[in-house]
């Protein structure tokens, strides 16, 4: 400690400068506390930018759980969260509210989707069943022999890349350093209490650390004694363009698409996203023949002129995924480290709700949101 009195000390330190670890930095620089962010690679170059950039609370909900309640509440907020930044900066991330339809292509699909619509529609969410011509007239690019489909206008969607370089300029405006090239391999723990991180064989000390690092968070030695289970799904996405694009609005769909296994994402200047493999294959990010075969023949069967689009790129990137798939929010057991990981399939959705949370929690000590089913806590025990 003696030979670090005259360093420099930050009210919070974040490791990973993905969108979570982000805009968390974000929401503390406007209730200006001084924030670090330390990134091991480039800012916003992992599974935040391989994102299909889906704000989809109601298509991803399978059944009703604290983690559906965490995305609607997310995405309620998005809009105005969103609007800030846009405003600090004057850049877009292209937010669209046109709503997703959910398609089903053969019986069996049907009946799913009818299950789906009756429990939705129970719980009060706004869910329409479309067939035949209505259909057609909604999406005219759909193939005819899809058997129902039902349309959420809840569920948005936005460029994620276009939001990830917004939230780094408004960070820089408010003078919130992003420390690139600086990977974090353990806290500090003293008397039982994290005051910052090493980082390149540097001593950083701050009043709370933040763990961001996505699929990576493991590997950062806590020294919490808190087992932290989170791992890599890797999810493969095919780009395209639309042969007829330029306009501005999209020619060829205007409704982000789902289906079982799979879905198009709807982006700017005639962009489509095709995705997406769940795949456990540990941090390789590699595309293979075999998925993008899949993803292709899978939309083309539901949107047939996607055939004669232009073929842009593929990659791929890794969510971080948790045993129970819930986020892993709040307070660690061990006074000064706070944990904000594990969004899986959904941190771009849950993004606003993340960053308020994490941000009322540090300054305020308390959340206007429940974090207890997110706790570290649960896995406490556990093998
Ligand atoms: C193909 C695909 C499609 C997706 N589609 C959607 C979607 O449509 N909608 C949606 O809501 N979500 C989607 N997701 C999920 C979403 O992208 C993730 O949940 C979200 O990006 C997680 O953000 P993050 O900031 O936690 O992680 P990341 O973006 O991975 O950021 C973590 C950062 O931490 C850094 N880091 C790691 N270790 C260290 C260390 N030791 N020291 C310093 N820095 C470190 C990493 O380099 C990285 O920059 C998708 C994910 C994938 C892969």
């Amino acid at each position: 400690m003696g030979n670090q009195t005259n360093q420099k000390s930050w009210d919070v330190i974040i490791i990973g400068a993905g969108i979570i670890g982000m805009s968390i930095a974000w929401k503390l620089a406007q209730k200006k506390l001084q924030v670090l962010v330390l990134e091991r690679n480039e800012a916003g170059r992992e599974a935040s930018y391989a994102s299909a950039g889906m704000l989809a609370p109601y298509t991803e909900a399978e059944e009703d759980t604290p983690l559906l309640r965490l995305a609607i509440a997310s995405r309620e907020i998005y809009p105005t969260f969103l609007r800030e930044i846009e405003s600090e900066t004057g850049m877009s991330a292209n937010y669209r509210d046109e709503g997703a339809l959910f398609l089903a292509l053969d019986e069996h699909e049907a009946k799913a989707l009818v299950s789906r619509f009756e429990w939705q529609q129970k719980m009060g969410f706004t869910v329409e069943r479309l067939q035949g011509r209505e259909l057609q007239v909604a999406e005219p690019a759909l193939s005819p022999a899809i058997q129902l489909a039902l349309f959420y206008p809840g569920d948005h969607q936005l460029d994620n890349r276009a939001w990830l370089a917004a939230l780094q300029a408004a960070l820089k405006k408010r003078g919130v350093e992003i420390r690139t090239g600086s990977p974090v391999h353990r806290l500090i723990n003293e008397g039982g209490r994290v005051v910052g991180v090493e980082a390149q064989g540097k001593n950083l000390s701050a009043r709370v650390t933040v763990l961001a690092a996505g699929s990576w968070s493991p590997e950062i030695e806590t020294g919490s004694g808190e087992s932290i289970p989170v791992y890599p799904t890797r999810g493969q996405i095919v780009a395209v363009r639309s042969p007829q694009s330029g306009s501005g609005t999209h020619p060829l769909l205007r409704h982000t698409l789902r289906y079982e296994g799979g879905y198009v994402a709807v982006f700017p200047e005639g962009r489509l996203l095709l995705g997406g493999t769940m795949e456990d294959v540990g941090y390789c990010k590699a595309n293979t023949v075999d998925a993008m075969q899949r993803i292709l023949a899978r939309a083309i069967d539901f949107a047939p002129p996607l055939a004669s689009c232009e073929f842009v790129e593929a990659w791929s990137g890794l969510r971080p995924n948790t045993r129970d798939h819930l986020p892993i929010l709040g307070r660690s057991s061990c006074d000064g480290l706070v944990y904000a990981t594990g969004h899986f399939r959904n941190g771009i959705l849950l993004t606003p709700i993340t960053a308020t949370a994490i941000s009322e929690l540090i300054v305020d000590g308390q959340t206007t949101v429940d974090l207890a089913p997110f706790s570290i806590e649960r896995f406490q025990g556990e093998r």
